[in-house]
Parts: structure tokens; sequence; C-alpha cells
């Protein structure tokens, strides 16, 4: 049986989220940068950036892949784990759809092993990496319907501007 979670859509900032496990939209050194990551780190605090450089000295010494996703504690935040991932640059040139999904599954799977029931994302790579707000929702929808574990049983994305969140209501309107 295949038992879909509970999806939910929220108009605001992802570090203001009471879940069990926050998604990072990072980038691959793991180290911070712009956006949802400078967010994450700035009101996580400085434990999130002591476990993210300890994964840097033992298992992502070149970076964290594109697709991947790795827990650390959430540090100040309202959440039990940040999970990174690193979403893909959008390409004109080269389908990389598959990697973005990659990032909510992935995101999943580590959030289904950490006994996470509620996860929040932001809109994966749809900031600085570029992607089409409309495509990047499509895919954030799909995926997370497809491979959210039965463990996992409520998911929220949380949308930073009107506009985005429209392109996740129509996603969900056409999938859900
Ligand atoms: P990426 O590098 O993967 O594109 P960004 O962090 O630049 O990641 O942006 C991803 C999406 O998250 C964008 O749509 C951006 O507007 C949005 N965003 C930026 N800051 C926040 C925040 N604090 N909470 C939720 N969404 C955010």
């Amino acid at each position: 049986m295949n038992t879909r979670p509970a999806i939910t859509l929220v108009l605001g900032d992802i570090t203001d989220q009471h879940v069990d496990a926050l998604v990072n939209a990072a980038n691959s050194s793991l180290l911070g940068g712009g956006g949802v990551d400078g967010a994450v780190h700035r009101r996580g605090g400085k434990a999130i950036l002591d476990d993210c450089r300890r994964l840097r000295a033992s298992r992502y010494g070149k970076g964290l892949p594109t697709g991947r996703a790795v827990a650390t504690t959430a540090g100040e935040l309202h959440a039990e784990h940040v999970i990174h991932t690193v979403g893909p640059v959008h390409s004109a040139t080269e389908d990389r759809s598959d990697l973005l999904a990659s990032c909510y599954r992935e995101s999943l799977r580590v959030a289904g092993e950490l006994g996470a029931r509620s996860v929040a994302f932001p809109a994966i790579s749809t900031g600085i990496y570029g992607w089409p707000m409309d495509d990047g929702a499509r895919i954030a929808v799909r995926t997370v319907l497809e491979s959210a574990p039965a463990s996992v049983t409520d998911v929220r994305f949380v949308l930073f501007d009107r506009a985005a969140y429209q392109a996740f209501e129509t996603a969900l309107a056409e999938q859900g």
C-alpha cells in the first residue's frame, strides 16, 4: 500500500517551522551560503556548522555530491534535525530533473531513517541555482508523493513568496 503523506503549503520562512526535520538547500561545501542556507546557519547557530565541518572531515572531503542528503543537529532551530541536500544548478542545455528529484527522495529517505514524521522543505534549486519555479514545484510535489516513506506523515513546503506558493498550489492541484 502506498501511504501518501499529508502535504501542506506554508507562505513564510523555513527557519520559523516547528518540525522533526527541516531540509536545507545547501551547497556542496556544507559550509554555508546564501538564501535558505544562510538563514539556517544564522538562526540555527554554530552547532550546525560544527556538525557540517565534522562531516567534511570524515565522509565528504570533496563536498556533498549534488542530489544527495545528509543530516546534522538542528542547533537552535525548532526541529530535531537539519537535512542538508545539494540541488542542481539549472541548465538550459542539459536535463537535470533527476538530480532535483533525487534531493527530495534522498532527504525523505534520511528523514525516514531518523524517525522524523514531519519534514519541511524549501523550493530546492529555485533561488540562486536558477530553476524555474513552476517546474521545480512539479518535481517537488511528484517526488514527495512517490517516494515518502510511510513513517513520514506530514510534509510541509515552505515558500518564501506568493509566486512560489501559487506554483506549488498548481502542482498540488495537478497531482495531489
Ligand atoms: P538554491 O541555491 O537551491 O537555489 P536558495 O536558498 O537560493 O537555494 O533558494 C531556494 C528557494 O528558497 C528560493 O525560492 C528562495 O526564494 C527561497 N528562500 C530563500 N530564503 C528562504 C527562507 N528563509 N525560507 C524559505 N524559503 C527561502
